[in-house]
């Protein structure tokens, strides 16, 4: 479904990626950590060409993300991202902020995408809240609205970049009940998080990143028990 060979990404003469090999087959769960600065959102923001890279070939379901702009538009209806900061439209409602993509960049005509919405807030138990504004939910709440919104446009792969990191504590198991319930779904999902219950209760694989580099890659028993590398020992060290 993602396949990353050879990428390297610099930021002017700071080289932010190098050599990244990475690989997520459909219906993955991979989780996505390392120290702050090591290069997980430029990394996961190459998989919807939010960020651009130098070298190497990044494809997503079968399409090259290269200078070719209708290959970007073709990957990113493929892929929802959901953000550490919701990124809500603070002068719509919920389910506008829900039904607005659908209709102007999809052409869905309004009833189905109300229907949509409606649904998919209801999947997240919010289906309450649909007519307030964003200023008026509580941060878990407009996660799991952001979660929502990024489901209405039917993506192939869900990309979660610290959705919880900016949560209070009670407020971060309810996102994580709709993030797993989403791998329980089948669907393919690369999250940067630090929740580690959440990657030993769904990761398939967890990456461990260091300087921009893949340092480790393994299952999630193999990783917590026994990381091969000083870089990923230390890390565990320092979150757990
Ligand atoms: P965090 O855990 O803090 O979110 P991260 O692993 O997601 O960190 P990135 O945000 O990918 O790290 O950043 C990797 C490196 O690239 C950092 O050193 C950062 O300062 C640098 N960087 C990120 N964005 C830019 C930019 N637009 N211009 C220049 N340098 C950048
Ligand atoms: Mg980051």
């Amino acid at each position: 479904m993602i396949q990353f060979s050879g990428v390297s990404k610099w930021y002017g003469d700071f080289q932010v990626l190098t050599d990244i090999d990475f690989t997520v087959g459909r219906g993955e769960r991979i989780v996505v950590c390392g120290p702050s600065g090591s290069g997980k959102s430029t990394m996961i923001r190459c998989i919807n060409r939010l960020e651009e890279h130098q070298k190497g070939r990044i494809v997503v379901d079968g399409t090259e993300l290269d200078h070719n702009a209708r290959h970007v538009d073709v990957v990113r209806r493929e892929v929802g991202m959901v953000f550490q900061q919701f990124n809500l439209f603070p002068h719509l409602t919920v389910l506008q902020n829900l039904m607005i993509a659908p209709v102007q960049i999809r052409g869905v005509p309004k009833r189905e995408a109300e229907e949509t919405a409606r649904y998919f807030l209801d999947r997240v138990h919010i289906a309450h809240k649909a007519d307030d504004y964003p200023a008026n939910l509580s941060g878990g709440q407009q996660q799991r609205v952001a979660i929502a919104r990024a489901l209405c446009m039917k993506p192939k792969v869900m990309l979660f970049d610290e959705p919880t990191s900016a949560l209070d504590p009670e407020m971060i198991k309810e996102v994580l009940d709709v993030m797993v319930k989403l791998a329980e779904e089948g669907m393919t999902m690369v999250c940067v998080t630090h929740e580690m219950g959440f990657a030993r209760t769904v990761a398939d694989r967890v990456v461990f990143m260091d300087a921009g580099r893949i340092v480790e890659e393994a299952a999630p028993e193999a990783f917590f028990s026994a990381p091969k590398s000083p870089r990923a020992r230390a890390f565990l060290g320092q979150i757990m």
